[in-house]
């Protein structure tokens, strides 16, 4: 019988605000690489600065790897895949040590939302709450899933046997960005492990901090050193050293368009290995006047595009609105950017962290300048502000008057930036929504069931969410069509 007081059914309670500024001024940081099981600083004895966005101060001075590194971690994980320790061990037991991890992420709650909220800027409640259970989620779920994975036996003649069957591919790099530093280390390194891969990760230079705490977890739950390796540093070193290792037998990418482009070149230029690319998007939210409940179409809305300070790949950055409820919804969206002003970070009541760094926040203001010289209307937001006089922050915008040429309809702008469309019918509307370079992810608010079903197959997105933005879950595939990858 389990107790009550036994772990699995206590509820962690959420730190108070003085509690996380006691807890962020007690944490300490690892800042070295983990290659081959041990923290290490980088061959070239390079540091760069992790600043905190929401201050602008450096909370730590971390290992700056380049090929050298990069070269040092690939062997690392060809000699822990080769040895077979990993890749050939019961997946049934490899599959335990990563519930393991999971179970370790968990414990560490508190350390890794604070080290995302602090190096990347994110609301604490949204770290705490989401990012870090959202990683032992997928831990999970790989760590369950390792021994379910068959064979099959394809048709043959009687005298032989064929078999298929599943091997891990081998030394899998990845290369993530910064707006979710521990899910996005999740989503590529889980799949990976529970299959028997071996994984040389290179996090964001904007957000290593999480991803060398969850290093050592590693080692505490049994993984043999070698299978997991952390190299933090620089795109066009770190990164392109990683896209062109001839023994990197397979690239896994989540970032820009931009830069997803490159690691196809990279991979053509250096030999051939499979590139999985996951990269932007400026997806379509598509409001018909027929909506059930449009305040809550407001709401969801408003959360569609503000949430995690816009920075978010699937973010419905464009409201693609029916003509006739046009004024009434977007004021009732902008009534809702109330309740998404930015605030510290290490507040839990704030729901607008600051903007990863100075470089993104020039982005979004040049970005939203030039759509005002083309002709949008900013209804609220439009400059950067501070908060306690320091950071970079940028307030909810609302940009009206957008028509489909412009660069705030085409750009991703990875900001709290909405750009509002208006469209008279639905044919309209799907031309609008598909007018785009990606694919990631749509949205359609409508009360009639026939529309919802006919505009999920004609939306060119990987995910559509009806009556809901951002309907994701494990169980579903978050694919894309065109340059949001595949
Ligand atoms: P980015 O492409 O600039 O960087 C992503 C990663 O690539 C970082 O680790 C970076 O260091 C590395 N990198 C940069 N230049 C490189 C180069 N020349 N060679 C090799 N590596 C290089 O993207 P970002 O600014 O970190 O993140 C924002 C982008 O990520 C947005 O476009 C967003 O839509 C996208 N994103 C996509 C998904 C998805 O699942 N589709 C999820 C999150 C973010």
């Amino acid at each position: 019988m389990t107790s009550p007081a036994s772990p699995s059914n206590v509820q962690p309670r959420a730190p108070d605000f003085a509690e996380w500024r006691k807890l962020a001024g007690a944490l300490s940081f690892q800042n070295l690489a983990f290659i081959n099981g041990e923290f290490v600083p980088a061959k070239s004895g390079r540091v760069f600065p992790s600043v905190n966005p929401a201050t602008g101060e450096t909370l730590t001075e971390v290992a700056e790897c380049d090929a050298a590194d990069i070269d040092r971690a690939v062997a690392a994980a060809r000699r822990a895949f080769d040895s077979g320790e990993w890749a050939k061990m019961h997946p049934a037991r490899r599959g335990r040590r990563l519930q393991r991890l999971a179970d370790l992420i968990l414990r560490d709650q508190n350390t890794l939302a604070l080290l995302d909220s602090l190096d990347m800027g994110k609301p604490i409640s949204d770290a705490w709450g989401l990012d870090v259970p959202g990683a032992a989620g997928i831990f999970r779920y790989y760590g369950q899933a390792a021994d379910k994975v068959c064979g099959e036996i394809a048709p043959s003649d009687a005298d032989a046997t064929a078999l298929i069957s599943r091997e891990p591919i081998g030394v899998v790099g990845a290369v993530v960005p910064w707006n979710y530093p521990l899910d996005m280390l999740a989503w590529k390194c889980a799949p990976a492990l529970a299959a028997g891969c071996c994984v040389v990760l290179k996090p964001a230079e904007q957000s290593p901090l999480s991803a060398l705490h969850f290093a050592a977890l590693t080692l505490e739950a049994g993984l043999p050193p070698g299978v997991f390796n952390v190299a933090p540093g620089f795109g066009e070193t770190a990164g392109a050293a990683i896209g062109r290792h001839p023994d990197v037998d397979c690239v896994a990418f989540t970032g820009s368009t931009e830069v997803g482009k490159k690691f196809l070149t990279y991979a053509g230029e250096s030999g051939i290995r499979p590139v999985w690319l996951e990269c932007g998007g400026k997806s379509p939210n598509l409001v018909f006047a027929d909506a059930d409940n449009l305040e809550r179409a407001a709401a969801e809305s408003a959360a569609g595009i503000f949430f995690n300070q816009g920075e978010v790949c699937s973010a419905n950055s464009r409201l693609l609105v029916e003509r006739k409820i046009r004024g009434d919804f977007v004021s009732a969206i902008a009534e809702r950017a109330g309740d998404w002003q930015p605030g510290d970070p290490l507040d839990p009541a704030t729901t607008m962290g600051a903007i990863v760094d100075e470089a993104q926040l020039r982005r979004i203001e040049d970005c939203v300048s030039r759509g005002k010289a083309e002709g949008a209307r900013v209804v609220c937001g439009g400059e950067a502000v501070t908060v306690n006089g320091r950071g970079w922050f940028y307030p909810p915008t609302i940009l009206e008057g957008v028509r489909g040429g412009m660069c705030v309809a085409r750009e991703e702008i990875f900001g709290p930036a909405l750009s509002v469309l208006e469209f008279g019918d639905e044919a309209e509307a799907v031309r609008m929504a598909n007018d785009t370079i990606y694919g990631l992810a749509a949205s359609i608010w409508t009360g009639s069931l026939s529309r919802a079903h006919r505009l999920s197959r004609e939306l060119r997105a990987g995910t559509v969410s009806v009556n809901k933005v951002d309907a994701f879950s494990m169980h579903t595939p978050f694919g894309g069509f065109k340059q949001s990858g595949y």
